[in-house]
């Protein structure tokens, strides 16, 4: 899932899986400073620069980006281990990453967050009271960017209502689920053995 920062992924993400079964979110590494309330290894597992480096040169990272000053990226070997017990994977990710998963896995399905606005955006990123007003244009104009590329991505969900929302992520990810490719060889023999 890929959304502007504010746009209400975390919710819309927390909630989804409280829906879904079988869905595991991996949790990112970033070196942005902790926020009040966000803790190590719960929002995001927090390192300093240098450390990050490392992760990247000894290939630890499924994908990275900066994104307004701050490295961001996702842990390999969970997303393995998930992916090898047969768990769907849920990334949260900017553009930049969305784009090298895409390339890695061609069958990831891209889900775009949009704000109804970029104004109601904006006023919910100033009502985070979190960034400074230049991160805060900094993340608008990053915002702008990433909806440009919209038509990159499979479904487009639009958080205006929350609930509404949640329940559009919730169909898009059972839909994609329910599609017949997702079949395995053993799983068509014994549907079509019942009949
Ligand atoms: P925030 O600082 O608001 O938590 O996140 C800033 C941006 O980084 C958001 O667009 C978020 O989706 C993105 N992000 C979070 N985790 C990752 C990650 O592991 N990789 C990449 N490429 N982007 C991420």
């Amino acid at each position: 899932m890929t959304g502007a920062s504010g746009v209400g992924k975390d919710t819309i993400r927390r909630a989804a899986l409280l829906d879904l079964p079988n869905l595991f979110y991996s949790i990112s590494a970033t070196t942005r400073p902790q926020r009040s309330g966000e803790a190590h290894g719960k929002q995001y597992y927090f390192y300093d620069r240098t450390t990050f480096e490392k992760m990247i040169a000894d290939d630890d990272l499924l994908e990275y980006a900066e994104y307004v000053g701050d490295y961001y990226g996702t842990p390999a070997s969970p997303v393995k281990t998930a992916l090898d017990n047969g768990q769907d994977v849920l990334l949260e990710l900017e553009l930049v990453g969305a784009r090298q998963v895409k390339h890695t896995y061609p069958s990831a399905v891209m889900i775009f967050i949009a704000p109804p606005t970029l104004s109601e955006l904006e006023r919910r990123l100033r009502g985070r009271e979190t960034d400074s007003e230049e991160k805060i244009q900094k993340r608008l104009a990053r915002a702008r960017e990433e909806i440009k590329a919209v038509t990159e991505f499979d479904y487009v969900v639009v958080n205006d209502t929350l609930t509404d929302a949640v329940a559009d992520f919730s169909c898009v990810i059972r839909a994609e689920r329910a599609r017949a490719k997702h079949l395995t060889l053993q799983d068509i023999t014994s549907f079509l053995q019942e009949f």
